[in-house]
């Protein structure tokens, strides 16, 4: 956190001309320095702590600052030319450096994905000796606040406040950043869902630092400290790691069931920090009008299930993904596929495993005629266990088998349905034996 220094010889001058009204420093100054004045921007010099975080926000370049550096800033700055030339990375200023994770929910329901990140961010916390943290917005969230807490947070920052009670990206963008300016952060992480892209789009635009996007890995550097952000790039051919080297926070987003659940602990506490939002209905431009869930029921999610049977290629035609259901219900799992049986039109995009579809995590991913691109490794290698059916003995999907049959699928799955089918009658029939028995 910068040192509030108020009367400080380093003052913010604002542009009258150039000043846009758009409020920004008025919201990001933690010394409460600047308001507005006949719809333009003044600083209070009093009160100004010359911390410069107006300047970092605002989006139309009318602020500078003027004046003396800090005596020890600019000791600094001049033993390190080359990175002083770059806005500081905050939170190497302060003590413990903080790794934040966006508490997603809707309707007090959380996503299961910002406890799997709580689970990352506690090892990235542990290699840079500091804290993990939830970050919490909505309306009536308190319970949230000690699940995060189970997870493995820290501290949760939250701002509790009707106008956040559904996502909309102007009110959460607002209070992301009055939060991150004033506790600055090392590294941010938010899920790749609909809701935590579209925040973490708009935070990372407004403070103009770097976000990757749908990473696959996250890990600290040991030298450097700073956070290496993997996943698939040139159409994922690659692997590659990218660095945030100079502006903060660090920022990613991975997708759901891609990190581990991390165990829920009852018995955890831990610190809540609590800040006013600071934004009235009325300055929100986008109305909820209609709120409308979507019907469960009708809904496939591959993403949830314990088990998924998928096909590829390999299956031939739809009547191989009828032998896929027919196993599917046997044994209680879901189907699913590759690209290239979405492709063919056997199953629906809404079924695909892989890049440019779900990414899943289930006990039992049974892969049949599909040969492993990387595209859809990417997107089921961290299964708990992987049967592989092909009858290419090189396929790559070997690779990350736990089990691999080479064979034909026309062959096994037909007489792995009806195993199936007789052990699950065996089993209900000894169930009811013992049932009478009682
Ligand atoms: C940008 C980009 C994004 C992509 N995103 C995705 C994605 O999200 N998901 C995805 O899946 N792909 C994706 N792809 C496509 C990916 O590269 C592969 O083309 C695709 O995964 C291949 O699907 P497949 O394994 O079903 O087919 P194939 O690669 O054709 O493999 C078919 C396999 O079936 C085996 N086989 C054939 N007949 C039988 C039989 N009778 N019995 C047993 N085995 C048999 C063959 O030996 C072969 O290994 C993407 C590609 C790009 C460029």
């Amino acid at each position: 956190m910068s040192e509030h220094q108020p009367g400080s010889s380093r003052i913010a001058v604002i542009s009258r001309d150039a000043c846009i009204a758009c409020e920004q420093c008025v919201a990001v100054c933690p010394a409460g320095a600047i308001t507005m004045e006949e719809g333009v921007a003044v600083v209070n010099a009093d009160l100004c702590d010359g911390c410069g975080q107006c300047v970092a926000a605002c989006p139309a370049s009318a602020i500078e600052m003027s004046g003396e550096e800090p005596a020890e800033a600019a000791a600094a700055e001049e033993a390190q030319p080359a990175v002083a030339a770059e806005p500081a990375p905050a939170a190497r200023a302060g003590p413990a450096p903080e790794v934040w994770v966006f508490v997603e929910h809707t309707d007090g329901q959380p996503a299961p994905v910002s406890w799997e990140l709580l689970g990352k961010g506690k090892e990235l916390a542990e290699a840079l000796g500091g804290k993990v943290c939830s970050v919490l917005l909505g309306h009536e969230v308190a319970p949230l606040t000690k699940e995060a807490f189970c997870y493995g947070a820290d501290k949760v920052y939250t701002i509790d406040d009707p106008v956040l009670g559904h996502y909309r990206t102007q009110p959460y963008l607002h209070g992301m950043i009055k939060l991150i300016e004033k506790y600055r952060p090392e590294i941010m992480l938010l899920g790749a869902t609909t809701m935590g892209r579209d925040l973490a789009g708009a935070v990372a635009t407004s403070l103009q630092t770097g976000l990757t996007a749908d990473c696959t890995g996250l890990s600290i550097d040991p030298q450097s400290k700073l956070l290496e952000q993997t996943r698939p790039a040139y159409g994922g051919n690659i692997m590659a790691t990218i660095l945030c080297e100079k502006r903060r926070p660090q920022m990613a987003t991975v997708r759901p069931r891609v990190m581990p659940m991390p165990e829920r602990d009852e018995s955890r506490a831990g610190e809540v920090i609590e800040e006013p939002l600071g934004l009235q209905e009325e300055e929100v431009a986008v109305k909820l009008v209609e709120y409308v869930r979507e019907d469960a029921a009708n809904v496939v999610r591959i993403e949830d299930a314990d088990i998924l049977v998928s096909g590829g290629r390999g299956m031939g035609g739809p009547e191989g993904f009828q032998l896929l259901q027919e196993l599917a219900e046997a044994i209680g799992g879901t189907m699913s596929g590759s690209r290239a049986a979405v492709d063919q039109g056997w199953i629906p995009h809404e079924r695909q495993v892989g890049q440019t579809g779900k990414t899943v995590r289930p006990k039992l991913y049974l892969a049949c005629g599909i040969s492993g691109a990387v595209q859809h490794l990417v997107g089921m290698q961290t299964s708990d266990m992987i049967i592989a059916i092909n009858r290419d003995p090189n396929a790559p999907i070997f690779g990350v088998a736990t089990l691999g049959i080479v064979g034909d699928v026309k062959d096994i799955l037909p007489a792995l349905a009806r195993a199936c089918r007789a052990r699950l009658k065996k089993q209900q029939a000894s169930s009811a034996a013992a049932g009478e028995g009682e």
